[in-house]
């Protein structure tokens, strides 16, 4: 499945999204039960409060995205334990902006989930 990932451009200077992308490839954390992904876009949500993420996940299922994840730094505030505050307007608009045909997970990987590879 074709998998489109939005981040938190809070934290772009502390994390690479290195752990998304393995979990994502190797359908693990959040992409289980897709299996394993393959990534045609990671990007930012546009700063806050996250309004420009409703339009780059359109961008991202014009890419070929069937579903959208937001990553954990949005919804479960990794790394720095700082949850995005527009967390479920967020995703309650990009649900109701691409509709039931695209899958939209709320996270892509636990905290101590799925360590990246040395
Ligand atoms: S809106 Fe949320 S996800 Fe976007 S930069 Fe601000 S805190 Fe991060």
């Amino acid at each position: 499945m074709k998998v489109g990932i939005i981040r938190c451009q809070q934290t772009e200077h502390l994390c690479a999204g290195t752990k998304d992308l393995r979990c994502a490839a190797e359908g693990k954390g959040a992409f289980e039960a897709l299996g394993p992904c393959e990534v045609v876009g990671l990007v930012s949500c546009g700063g806050c409060p996250g309004k420009n993420a409703v339009s780059r996940a359109g961008i991202l299922v014009k890419a070929g995205a069937e579903a959208i994840a937001l990553a954990s730094c949005i919804t479960l505030g990794l790394p720095m334990d700082f949850p995005c505050p527009h967390r479920e307007k967020i995703l309650g608009c990009i649900r109701s902006r691409l509709g039931d045909s695209v899958t939209v997970l709320d996270h892509t990987h636990e905290a101590s989930g799925h360590a990246p590879k040395a």
